[in-house]
């Protein structure tokens, strides 16, 4: 299934405006109220989880290989496609669909049987939620991620029937319900960096090592713990012992630093990262060596030029 027929059907991560034909036009609060039901006694039983996008986020990744007790390699491997989120060059993974039927690998007639681990994506819909500062994202820094400064949309589409069961809830009991208050926590940093670089617009591009690093960070943790405890890393930046004791052991805690980490190094957000003093002198020493050399070098070219010139003038060039 090509990218741009996916994206009329996704299960709405980032906002209103990757699934606009099933939109219900009216911005609701968390107080608003929604009547909507979802059993597996509705006719429609599962048809939302197929032919459908679903991007995970680092912390869908993190529950869904610990809930199916797998390495993240083996996780990507076996269940993701590798895509683009937010329609920018930041690399990210979805759900890869049985290529049969189309459906989500976890759904059985039954049910979803990842059902109390499933990704953001599912838990939001049929209510998804966005910022009231719609395309204006310019600077993620003064943009709240409370779900108090949200608004939030209903996604209809005319397969689902959960709209005519007669539960009724406000919207803020129903995200308690899906349990989505821990993710919306969990993920809102790396939300705000894709947003971030959405806001860049194209005109500017991020180096294919930043991409590999934020695909790094975003997807295999045991990767970037990695990459933090057997480069030079701790070398180069100043980190206090509770912070490597915490990010050694606690994933959680990992992912959370991997955000700060990225902000840093693809947005220059310093969040307390700071580089060690001694390798910034060593820079320094090393962009002045490098500075001297150049300037020596000039000094060579222009002198070889002005004897080559005087040596023409001897020979009445
Ligand atoms: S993860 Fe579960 S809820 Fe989400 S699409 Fe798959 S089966 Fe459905
Ligand atoms: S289509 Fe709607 S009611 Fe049917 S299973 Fe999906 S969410 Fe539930």
């Amino acid at each position: 299934m090509s990218e741009n027929k996916m994206s009329a059907k996704e299960k709405t991560l980032f906002g209103p405006e990757r699934n606009p034909s099933n939109i219900v036009p009216e911005k609701l609060t968390l107080d608003s109220r929604l009547k909507f039901r979802c059993h597996p006694g509705v006719a429609c039983f599962t048809a939302c989880c197929g032919g459908i996008k679903i991007i995970l986020t680092p912390y869908d990744i993190l529950q869904l290989t610990k809930r199916l007790g797998i390495p993240a390699h083996e996780f990507l491997h076996t269940y993701t496609h590798p895509t683009y989120l937010e329609q920018t060059d930041m690399p990210g993974v979805m759900i890869k669909l049985n290529e049969d039927d189309k459906k989500c690998p976890f759904v059985t007639p039954a049910g979803c049987t990842i059902y109390t681990d499933r990704p953001t994506a599912c838990r939001y819909y049929p209510v998804g939620m966005a910022d009231f500062h719609e395309g204006g994202v310019r600077d993620s820094e003064e943009v709240s991620t409370a779900a108090e400064d949200k608004f939030f949309f209903i996604v209809r589409e005319d397969h689902c029937k959960g709209f005519l069961e007669d539960k009724e809830w406000t919207v803020r009991e129903w995200r308690a319900d899906q349990g989505v208050d821990v993710r919306d926590e969990m993920n809102k940093e790396w939300l705000r960096l894709v947003m971030r670089r959405k806001s860049f617009g194209h005109q500017a591009t991020l180096s294919d090592q930043a991409k590999r690093m934020f695909f790094m960070a975003s997807t295999d943790l045991a990767h970037f713990r990695r990459f933090i405890f057997e480069s030079s890393f701790l070398e180069t930046y100043e980190l206090d012992q509770e912070t490597i004791d915490k990010i050694r052991e606690d994933d959680v805690e990992l992912m959370l630093f991997s955000f700060k980490y990225l902000a840093a190094t693809l947005f220059g957000a310093q969040q307390g990262f700071k580089i060690k003093e001694e390798k910034i002198q060593a820079k320094v020493k090393e962009i002045k060596i490098r500075q001297d050399e150049s300037v020596e070098k000039s000094v060579q070219e222009y002198e070889v030029l002005m004897a080559d010139r005087e040596r023409q003038k001897k020979e009445g060039k």
